[in-house]
């Protein structure tokens, strides 16, 4: 049994993405680095957990796995069946292409950390901004002091860090924020195209997305070359709202 620090990895784009070989490599330095990856891409896939059909695990080496199956899948085998012992840590990505405000709800790199924080290990999720952003290295730098910073102190259970990184094209990353979710326009366009036979199929999703200034937002912090580092709480229970609904009925139900 090694007494050495464990950091669990996985993603969403796949066990042979280069943002999850920079990521793997850097966290090295850290202790003993396994990596429990989806064997194709799931991006987009958020929260999904496979529940109706067998799931396999494929050795890649030593503490390297491939699952069939979602970043959840991945985080979930990992942490109950497949690691030595349990991590000390477990990081998400580095995801190709940023995951800021709204996209942390589809997003299966962010979805992979939070599996990790619902499970109770310290966790965050890594993205790299630009489309497709081509250095990896200045972001798997700043995913090391990331680990150092979560690795030294005591975090709240059911908690994960949310971590973009602006692309500059392989210089060193000079600056981070700690931000809020922001405010993202997704333009709502879907491509209409048509098959051989005639039949309509449709592309969701339009080219790189805006955003609306929000202050002390991640869109913000990107926008000014900054990396964003954003907690975020999975109680999504509103407590404002909780608050605010306490005196109204539902017709027909008595209120207890
Ligand atoms: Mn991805």
């Amino acid at each position: 049994m090694s007494n050495r620090r464990l950091i669990l990895v996985t993603n969403d784009d796949g066990f042979h993405a280069p943002g999850i070989k920079a990521l793997a490599a850097a966290l090295e330095a850290l202790g003993d680095v396994a990596v429990v990856a989806p064997d194709r891409e799931q991006s987009g896939v958020a929260r999904m957990i496979t529940l109706g059909r067998p799931l396999r695990a494929r050795p890649r080496g030593h503490l390297r796995w491939t699952v069939d199956g979602s970043p959840t899948d991945c985080c979930y085998l990992a942490l109950h069946e497949l690691l030595p012992r349990a991590p000390d840590l477990v990081v998400s990505g580095i995801n190709r292409g940023p995951n800021l405000a709204d996209d942390v709800t589809y997003s299966g790199t962010v979805a992979g950390a939070m599996e990790g924080a619902l499970l109770g290990f310290k966790s965050f999720a890594i993205s790299l901004d630009g489309w497709p952003p081509k250095h990896y290295e200045p972001a798997a730098e700043v995913a090391v002091r990331v680990a150092e910073v979560m690795l030294s102190r005591d975090w709240p259970r059911r908690s994960m860090l949310n971590v973009n990184v602006p692309d500059t094209q392989g210089a060193p990353v000079s600056g981070f924020r700690w931000t809020r979710g922001g405010l993202r326009d997704y333009g709502h366009k879907v491509t209409v195209r048509h098959d051989p036979r005639g039949r309509p199929y449709y592309w969701l999703g339009g080219d790189r997305l805006g955003h609306h200034p929000l202050d002390g937002s991640d869109c913000d912090a990107i926008d000014q070359g900054l990396v964003a580092i954003t907690p975020i709480d999975l109680d999504l229970t509103h407590e404002r709202l909780l608050d605010a609904l306490a005196d109204v009925d539902v017709p027909g139900l008595e209120r207890r």
